[in-house]
């Protein structure tokens, strides 16, 4: 009965000429039409309420329709609506520069703006590239973590190493050379492995999710690990990037996951709780060192490399907006709330015979269940389905189960996840 309510309502209309992304749709179930958000709930066309608990996939962390932020970019609206980033700047755009700059590790000089997460990594991996082409070097390799995502487009795709994504195009992709992530046991393994790839290869690019892979199934590495490996590539003059996406603003505890990390990364990307999820626009920071490589007079040795709404001022006033919020008391107690309590059921979790592992850093909670399960397969299809029919926005990966609330959540919205996830296991 209620499926066909829904087929006459968005999701028929839906079929008929749209193509999701991330979807099979021949054996896809119907999308659910969404018709309204607030804080940490949706709400689809037959009313039905859902907590949203990975915050739209890392982004709307300060709620969503956050009425701070949307009053914010309605007045950038008013003022100036969009101006093209090229021989023309303003206020949103410098006021981020200098905004981010209070919060970025203290090597980060420069903001270069892009439109989305994947594009922030393009233009990272070509800013690589060219800061030894500009100084006469040819450097051609590419050093990334297994497991990593880094976005869909052609260089990002490149550093991601889930095949899943990447199967048809593994033909077409720049040379990228894998290291595990680093634990207890296998850092000096890695640190071996990786003297012989800098000596066999021109290697101009080291990039990683730092600490927490998040596509991967969130899981985590070590960061004195990760430590070690950056100081390595740094001695051998190899750009280190952070692709921060996922971990930043706030999530794993800190600002950025590089606060962990007593060697910065030389290039950051970020994206994602950017905006708080309400615009598309991605960053690319970098250090003196990188920018001053693009410096001189000559024109081709500048970063020709623009996207049309590079440093959208509706983009800015969100970033700007969110920035505000992120430091501020109310969130920055939220923030601790929920880490305490995500550490708590991590230990209630612990010693169920059907979690394999608990985890959780921050606002990220993820627990692997003791099954094998494909990353798109039924399984993982029963547990997004139950979790739905619970009013549970959760999407599995692979055999975890994981969570990233919004900073809003209220304390039975939390509660309800925990119960959701407990309810869920029992069925695997
Ligand atoms: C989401 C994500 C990307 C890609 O961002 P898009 O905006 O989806 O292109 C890249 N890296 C990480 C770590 C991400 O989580």
């Amino acid at each position: 009965m209620a499926d066909s309510i829904a087929l006459e309502k968005l999701s028929k209309r839906d079929k008929k000429h749209l193509w999701h992304p991330l979807t099979q749709h021949k054996t896809a179930a119907l999308p659910k039409g969404i018709v309204k958000a607030k804080g940490a709930l949706l709400w689809d066309e037959e009313g039905e309420a859902y907590i949203d608990g990975i915050a739209s996939w890392y982004s709307t962390v300060y709620g969503h329709c956050n009425e701070h932020i949307v009053s914010a970019m309605t007045a950038q609206m008013k003022q100036l609506d969009f101006v093209m980033f090229s021989g023309f700047t303003h206020e949103p755009a410098v006021r981020v520069s200098e905004e981010l700059m209070k919060i970025l590790p203290n090597n980060q000089a420069k903001i270069f703006f892009n439109d989305n997460g994947s594009t922030a990594v393009e233009a990272a991996i070509k800013m690589t590239l060219q800061y030894y082409y500009n100084q006469g070097e040819k450097r051609d390799t590419i050093i990334a973590f297994e497991d990593g995502f880094h976005g869909d487009t052609f260089g990002a795709m490149s550093a991601s190493g889930l095949s899943v994504y990447n199967g048809p195009f593994e033909d077409f992709l720049l040379k990228v050379i894998r290291i595990p992530t680093p634990n207890e046991e296998n850092l000096d393994a890695i640190l071996t492995q990786l003297q012989t790839i800098v000596t066999e290869n021109r290697c101009a690019a080291f990039v990683f999710e730092p600490i927490v892979q998040g596509a991967a199934g969130m899981k985590f590495h070590s960061a004195k690990g990760l430590d070690a490996i950056i100081k390595k590539c740094k001695e051998v003059g190899i750009l280190c990037v952070a692709d921060e996406i996922m971990t930043g603003f706030g999530k794993t505890g800190k600002n950025f996951a590089s606060d962990y990390l007593v060697n910065k990364p030389d290039i950051m990307c970020l994206s994602k709780a950017l905006t708080a999820g309400m615009f598309p626009l991605s960053i690319t920071s970098c250090s003196q060192k990188v920018f001053d490589a693009f410096y001189s007079e000559e024109l081709t040795k500048g970063f020709f490399h623009a996207h049309t709404f590079s440093a959208h001022p509706l983009g800015c006033a969100a970033v700007l907006a969110g920035l505000e919020l992120l430091g501020s008391d109310g969130i920055l107690e939220r923030r601790k709330y929920i880490a305490e309590q995500h550490q708590q059921f991590v230990l209630k979790l612990g010693n169920h015979p059907k979690v394999k592992e608990a985890r959780s850093m921050g606002v990220i909670l993820a627990i692997d269940v003791r099954t094998e399960m494909d990353r798109y397969g039924k399984l993982r299809d029963r547990l997004y389905t139950y979790f739905m029919d619970h009013g549970v926005n959760l999407r599995p990966l692979g055999n975890t189960i994981y969570a990233l609330p919004p900073y809003v959540i209220e304390d039975a919205q939390l509660q309800q996840i925990y119960d959701s996830i407990e309810g869920a296991i029992e069925i695997v």
